[in-house]
């Protein structure tokens, strides 16, 4: 069942297990279409598998997850033509060509962009005819964001969006990211770099150790800790001898 006026996301009270280890401990936050929002927080704080019960992948132990409105363990067809992903380490067979792989995964959808267009957004259009495994680092990372927009989605979600990239390349996506939310889309960044959230991101969430330890806009989170920068509050917050606040602080949302 569609609901038209559905956030983006919406994760309430979300636990994930794995076996006895518990990764995702009641993590609630809502993203607004139209806002890039980070998933933010330590190695192993549970930002990848919250964002794959986001994406249908994993499904969760106890708690609701929802992606316009829809429930992604038992809608992931319906979510996934609505969503776009760029995943962590992700790799393609190495002989498969950029183009080759731009059509092998336009027949996913029933809908795309046109993919010369794609192929000059995201500087690859030289690229076309060359090997995955003949790319770049920063090449390959391309290649995933593009296809991550192949079938225009609405919401587009990043997990380590910039990790390998140059200095320019990182500029150059963080602008990218940014023209992603001008033109209306919702943005899930995933990323353990700090400023990249704080130049990015409307709001974050912060995860360590499955919980949600603050949660808003980077700059009154600053604030709040009387602090000069996010990975100051990343500092304070996560980690032995955090000043973790109380679980009232996760249930936070706008
Ligand atoms: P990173 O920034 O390092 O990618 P993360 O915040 O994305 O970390 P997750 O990948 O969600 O963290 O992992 C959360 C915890 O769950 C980690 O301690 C990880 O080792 C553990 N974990 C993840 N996947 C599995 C699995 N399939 N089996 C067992 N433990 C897992």
């Amino acid at each position: 069942m569609l609901t038209p006026d559905a956030p983006a996301i919406e994760v309430a009270d979300l636990h994930k297990r794995y076996g006895a280890f518990v990764a995702v401990d009641g993590v609630s936050f809502t993203v607004p279409t139209g806002e890039v929002f980070g998933l933010v927080g330590s190695n192993g704080a549970g930002k990848t598998t919250t964002l794959e019960c986001l994406l249908g992948l994993r499904e969760p132990d106890a708690g609701t997850v929802r992606v316009f409105g829809l429930d992604p363990a038992r809608q992931g067809a319906e979510v996934r033509l609505r969503v776009g992903a760029q995943l962590q380490a992700a790799q393609l067979p190495p002989r498969l060509r950029v183009g080759e792989a731009l059509v092998w995964f336009a027949s996913f959808y029933p809908h795309t962009v046109d993919v010369d267009e794609l192929l000059a957004r995201w500087g690859l259009t030289d690229k076309r005819s060359t090997a995955f495994g003949d790319l770049s680092g920063g090449q390959r990372q391309r290649l995933f964001l593009a296809l991550a927009l192949l079938h225009s989605p609405e919401l587009v979600c990043f997990d380590e969006l910039t990790t390998g990239l140059d200095p320019r390349a990182r500029r150059d996506t963080w602008r990218q990211v940014e023209s992603l939310r001008d033109e209306g889309r919702t943005v899930l960044v995933v990323t353990h770099d700090m400023e990249e959230a704080e130049r990015l991101c409307d709001r974050v969430a912060m995860l360590d150790g499955g919980r949600v330890v603050a949660l808003g806009r980077p700059a009154d989170l600053v604030e709040e800790a009387g602090v000069r920068s996010l990975e100051d509050v990343f500092l304070a917050r996560t980690g032995p001898g955090s000043t973790t606040p109380p679980a009232s602080v996760e249930m936070e949302v706008r």
